[in-house]
């Protein structure tokens, strides 16, 4: 492990993730944390998270080797600024936000000479948050886009090595192209899977809650993306506006199209346009990123 003592910022699911992960992987260092709240901070202290658990994050990151900022991409900014002139210069400063322009932008100006900033977004998540959501496994096997946006050749070895070490597989990627590929295949998806649930909702009205008992497994999938953290998705629309209003509109035009099929009747259009969506799905099973079995993301409870 490239790293002595490593700072998690934040004390989420991203976070316990990566404590669990690391002591899994045997890492022998010490791992500090810092969390806003009294409450996370008492929940990590009962759950072992992290080998010392401080009150402050000016505390948590003095003489860490590593520090991760692992809150949400709208508080990135302001946890920079208050730890900056705390750093332990040679020390890497990263990050696990879900937009990277934004947080480059509100990261960058503050750190200082001889701090490398090295931002990252592991591609792994669930529906779920907070201290105790996380587990060792979540990285495994899962890509971690890496963006080092000029950062030092060696400090961004490390954190590959380190994310390796997690069980993630690493790709470099440049800013913008981050953030469309995300807004592909991470944002606008829950953006449909909010609005779906949210029709659903107001039409659960009209039909006495039969919209929840004969929820079907389509739909179930879409309540499970759709119960992600509401903050960490405001932001994440808030700071990656260009990218996501332009795949929105794709979007929209495919729907549209759609919609024209059904009203004239174009089976033909229908039959080919779900028989091209159903290959992406074999390619993303082919390629080792998800399962084929039938009861994905409903768990035991739903058998
Ligand atoms: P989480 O479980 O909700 O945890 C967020 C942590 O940030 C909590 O410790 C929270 O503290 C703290 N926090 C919230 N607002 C803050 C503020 N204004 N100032 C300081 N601390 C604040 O979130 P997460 O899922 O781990 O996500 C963390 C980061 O990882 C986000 O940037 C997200 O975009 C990124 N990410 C998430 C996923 C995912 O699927 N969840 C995947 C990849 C990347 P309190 O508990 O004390 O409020």
């Amino acid at each position: 492990m490239p790293y002595n003592r490593v700072a998690l910022i934040g004390l989420g699911l991203i976070a316990s993730s990566m404590f669990w992960a690391l002591k899994r992987a045997g890492f022998q260092g010490q791992v500090t944390g810092y969390a806003r709240s009294q409450a996370t901070r008492d929940t990590a202290r009962r759950l072992g998270l992290c080998d010392h658990v401080y009150d402050s994050a000016i505390d948590a990151v003095k003489d860490a080797d590593l520090v991760v900022l692992c809150v949400p991409v709208g508080a990135m900014g302001a946890v920079a600024t208050e730890i900056a002139p705390y750093l332990k210069p040679g020390c890497t400063l990263s990050d696990v936000g879900s937009v990277k322009k934004s947080v480059i932008e509100a990261v960058s100006p503050h750190i200082p000479e001889g701090v490398h900033f090295v931002p990252t977004h592991p591609m792994a998540g669930t529906e779920h948050s907070g201290p105790d959501s996380g587990f060792a496994s979540l990285f495994d096997n899962r890509w971690c886009l890496i963006v080092p946006n000029g950062a030092d050749e060696d400090a961004t070895r490390r954190l590959e090595d380190f994310w390796h070490a997690l069980g993630a597989n690493c790709e470099r990627m440049e800013v913008q192209h981050h953030d469309l590929v995300c807004a592909v295949v991470s944002h606008i998806p829950h953006l449909i899977a909010y609005t779906m649930v949210g029709v659903a909702d107001d039409l659960n009205r009209v039909t006495d809650q039969e919209v929840i008992k004969f929820s079907a497994a389509g739909f179930r999938d879409f309540t499970r993306i759709a119960a992600s953290d509401p903050t960490m998705w405001r932001d994440v629309f808030l700071t990656n506006k260009e990218a996501t209003l332009e795949i929105l509109g794709r979007f929209t035009e495919e729907l549209f199209a759609l919609q024209r099929a059904i009203r004239t009747g174009d089976g033909d259009q229908l039959f080919d346009y779900f028989t091209r969506t159903r290959a992406i799905r074999r390619g993303i099973i082919d390629a080792g990123q998800d399962t084929d079995a039938p009861d994905f993301g409903r768990g035991k409870a739903a058998k």
